[in-house]
């Protein structure tokens, strides 16, 4: 262990003093928050009003799980880390891919940098998507509760996680799936006790449910207790999100979608171009693959042409050249297509209307992925005295606000 500062990525970072725990709550639209301390039903959260630190922070778009996980843990956008969707399409190889792998990391963790120099460590996730992504390099506790059955001591630095937490492995979709996160986080604080943890939790009922309902304030209020558990334990909490979280729908509950794919086989022929969605995971049921931001790939004397027609559609909040993009969103230029597109708060952009499985949607759909979801909670239990008021946050500055800020 040593006390000089750690420095990863160009930012230093100081030696953890007291367990830092950081979560990351999939979903979590600061709403979701604010109407559930409205509601009673946050009272850790609401009583550190005074004693805490609250913040608003910029999520990185595409407001999407991997880009901002992986932002959060390296302290830096993806022009730096690489990871800039779920899924992708890879030039190198010539197929869509999805981006949950290793290889696709282009810098290490601050996780890793601090467990390479003594510190110890966790990582826990709700799905296993993640898990491989986080725990790159890392030498310490590194699992996911989606797979909280098969882990071991070899692959995952800890075995028996089921007997430590005492719960059963929940669905992956449910929002046990996120307790089960919070739930191991205090056990392994009782025990291992690490300096430095990640939680990330997954925004199934985020998905479903919108701030201040019934289902939203039940999670929160889950979600309360267990942050009270970890400050109970002596932990710097901090909190932040992802990305946040919209009805994408009209007031009949439809969803409003922009099939890409289908007007630009319309206009240019079929096969000519190529949408991805860097959202598409292999999780879809809650979302159906629609979000708010999407890429194109064109022909070269298409672009500009294209990318006025598509700016033109209503719903379309935004569309980007890649060089314009790569450098407004801090995205790998090699891995984004020739045009970009966000959509407006309530639509989403989809693909071939064909290519959509949206059966397993049960309830009007909720998404993100675009500007309208780039502000997130970043909240502590520890003060912090001195921030520059101007400072314009982002999610990623979790470990630096952690580590460097908070007392
Ligand atoms: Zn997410």
């Amino acid at each position: 262990m040593s006390a000089a500062p750690l420095s990863v990525n160009g930012r230093d970072y100081r030696w953890p003093e007291r367990p830092i725990v950081v979560v990351c709550v999939d979903g979590c639209e600061p709403d979701y928050l604010n109407q559930a301390v409205l509601a009673g039903a946050a009272p850790f959260l609401a009583g550190l009003n005074g004693r805490g630190t609250c913040l608003t922070a910029d999520c990185v778009v595409p407001s999407f799980t991997n880009p901002n996980n992986l932002s959060i843990v390296t302290g830096v956008p993806p022009s730096v880390h690489g990871i800039c969707g779920n899924y992708f399409w890879d030039r190198e190889s010539g197929a869509e891919v999805m981006m949950n792998d290793a290889r696709f990391l282009r810098t290490g963790t601050i996780l890793a940098a601090l467990s390479h120099r003594g510190a110890k460590v966790a990582a826990v996730t709700a799905k296993d998507k993640l898990r491989s992504l986080l725990g790159h390099r890392l030498q310490g506790i590194c699992f996911s509760a989606e797979k909280a059955r098969e882990v071991t001591r070899a692959a995952n630095g800890i075995d028996d996680v089921l007997g430590l937490v005492g719960m059963p492995v929940p669905e992956v979709y449910s929002a046990a799936l996120s307790e089960f996160v919070f739930a191991a986080g205090v056990k392994l604080l009782q025990t291992a006790r690490p300096d430095v943890m990640y939680l990330s939790t997954t925004d199934y009922v985020q998905h479903k449910a919108a701030p201040g309902t019934p289902a939203a304030n039940a999670f929160c209020a889950m979600m309360d207790r267990y942050l009270g558990e970890l400050d109970r334990l002596g932990a710097i909490v901090v909190l932040t999100a992802d990305h946040g979280m919209n009805a994408k729908t009209d007031a009949f509950g439809r969803p409003n979608i922009i099939y890409l794919q289908d007007l630009l086989d319309a206009w240019y022929g079929a096969g000519s171009t190529r949408v991805i969605l860097p959202i598409t995971d292999p999780y879809v049921a809650h979302h159906g693959a629609l979000g708010s931001f999407a890429t194109a790939y064109l022909p070269a004397e298409r672009i500009a042409e294209a990318g006025r027609r598509l700016a033109a559609l209503p719903g379309v909040e935004l569309v980007l050249s890649r060089e314009e993009a790569s450098a407004r969103f801090e995205l790998p230029a090699d891995r984004i297509g020739d045009l970009v597109m966000v959509s407006e708060r309530l639509t989403v952009l989809g693909s071939a209307k064909a290519k959509h499985d949206l059966s397993g949607l049960d309830a009007p759909l909720r998404s993100h992925g675009g500007l309208s979801e780039q502000r997130v909670p970043l909240i502590s239990n520890a003060r912090a005295d001195g921030l520059p008021a101007d400072r314009r946050w982002r999610n990623f500055d979790a470990f630096d606000l952690a580590l460097n800020h908070l007392s």
